[in-house]
């Protein structure tokens, strides 16, 4: 795994993220923030089943998506999920599921089809999304969750 690169919103300044459990944010269960402006930075991580509860454990709301690599509706909602955490920096974070690689969680949320969202609060989830969705039908769903 190699270390991502990351580039602040607010200031610009490139950001060394190194990768944890598969993702990208450290293991303290707090976001990352800019090295330079301290500003905080868009929180994104790569889930498994065996870690996928501690990915909960955080002081924001966590958007979870189901996806595949063989799924077109996947590959169109992923970058906007990534915009929406980018906008949402340090209030979100986004876990992104596999779940051909990672079924046990998929199969405990009742996962059907996907891509599937989930936001959760507390570690518990209170809105589901099922389809492609655009941005503002995203903002939409979740802005009453997390502010
Ligand atoms: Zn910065």
């Amino acid at each position: 795994m190699q270390d991502t690169v990351v580039s602040c919103p607010r200031c610009g300044a490139k950001n060394r993220l190194k990768p944890d459990a598969g993702g990208r944010a450290p293991a303290s269960g707090r976001a990352p923030a800019c090295g330079k402006c301290r500003s905080p930075l868009p929180w994104v991580v790569d889930g498994t089943d065996i870690g996928f509860r501690r990915e909960l454990e955080v002081p924001v709301p966590v958007l979870v998506d189901f996806w595949a690599e063989w799924c077109a509706p996947c590959r169109v909602t992923a970058p906007v999920l990534e915009e929406y955490a980018g906008e949402l920096a340090g209030r979100l974070k986004l876990v992104r599921m596999n779940v051909d690689r990672n079924p046990a969680t998929a199969g405990q949320f009742h996962v059907q089809s996907i891509p599937t969202m989930i936001l959760f609060r507390d570690g518990r989830p209170v809105e589901t999304m099922i389809g492609a969705l655009s941005k503002n039908a995203l903002r939409e769903r979740l802005t009453p969750h997390v502010g």
